[in-house]
């Protein structure tokens, strides 16, 4: 980025990976947690709930992939 290169493929599945293992974390978390963890006002509720909304928004897994997959010409 710093070079002034965009690298849209990195980006693009960085963003999958990086939510998916969010999400993979947020069940954990909610796992250990118990039912705590589902409790409104508990920490783990929230990132568990919202985790979503950061997987979706800004291109969802399917849109990056895609993405991702046009830019590489497959
Ligand atoms: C809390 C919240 C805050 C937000 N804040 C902002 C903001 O600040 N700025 C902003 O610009 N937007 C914002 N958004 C909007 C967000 O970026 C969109 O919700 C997101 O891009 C998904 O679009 P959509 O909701 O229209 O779903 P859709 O585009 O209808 O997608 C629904 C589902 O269909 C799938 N899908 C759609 N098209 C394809 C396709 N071509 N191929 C395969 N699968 C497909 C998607 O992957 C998804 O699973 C916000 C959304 C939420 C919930």
């Amino acid at each position: 980025m710093q070079r002034g290169e965009v690298p849209v493929v990195e980006l693009s599945l960085l963003k999958v990976q990086a939510t998916e293992t969010m999400e993979y974390c947020a069940r954990e978390a909610l796992q250990i947690f118990g039912g705590a963890g589902f409790m409104r006002g508990n920490k783990v509720e929230r990132i568990y709930r919202e985790v979503r909304v950061y997987a979706i928004g800004g291109g969802s897994e399917e849109i990056m992939r895609d993405l991702a997959a046009r830019q590489l010409a497959l």
